[in-house]
């Protein structure tokens, strides 16, 4: 079986937000819509920037974790949002989506996010990011980091470069007490 999942080695990345960038590449139609004031000026990415306030101050990286017990699937009333036997990933099929947003509540993650063109669900993987994978390559926010603090891969092939990180580096998840059983990997600042 293949688990495609995503890990960020936080020691590495230096917030230099490429990633959040480069995923904008998924939504052309979106970066085109216009916005008089540049402050307002809208970033259609599936990658949300969050600062955790718990003890030191820290930067998060957020976007669909990909859980293998996804509170957006439970709640998707048409299977619209589902797993994908052959990825492993949690994907959505428009063709069955009614725009009801149930999944964008649900998501503990906030990792979804409304298209204000169509009014409905968006979320990693974007279209683009979904071919790459579909050719065996890794999304966008993998390939355009610059401090290699991103992977991508097969966790159930203990070959494959994030196994192998891993095997090697403790990791965590986030909100991991609530059973989603994420697959989203967070290398923590060594030393932090
Ligand atoms: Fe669903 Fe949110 Fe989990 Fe992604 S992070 S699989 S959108 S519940
Ligand atoms: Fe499912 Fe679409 Fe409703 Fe989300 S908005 S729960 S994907 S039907």
């Amino acid at each position: 079986m293949t688990r495609l999942a995503y890990l960020w080695d936080e020691g590495k990345c230096v917030a230099c937000m490429a990633c959040v960038l480069a995923c904008t590449g998924n939504y052309p139609e979106l970066a085109r819509l216009e916005e008089p004031n540049p402050m307002r000026r809208w970033l259609a990415s599936n990658i949300r920037v969050v600062i955790r306030e718990v003890g030191k101050p820290t930067l998060r990286l957020v976007s669909c974790q990909h859980c293998e017990n996804p509170p957006c699937v439970h709640a998707c009333p048409t299977g619209a949002s589902h797993i994908d036997r052959r990825t492993g990933l949690v994907e959505l099929d428009y063709s069955k989506c009614i725009g009801c947003k149930a999944c964008i509540v649900a998501c503990p993650y906030g990792a979804r996010w409304l298209n204000p063109l169509n009014q409905l669900p968006m979320k990693c993987p974007g279209p683009v990011c979904m071919e790459l994978v579909e050719r065996g390559e890794k999304p966008m926010c993998v390939q355009v980091c610059p401090a290699n603090a991103r992977d991508f891969g097969d966790i159930d092939d203990p070959s494959s470069s994030i196994s192998v990180k891993l095997a090697k580096y403790k990791t965590e998840r986030m909100l991991e007490h609530m059973g989603t059983q994420p697959k989203w990997f967070i290398i923590p600042r060594r030393g932090s």
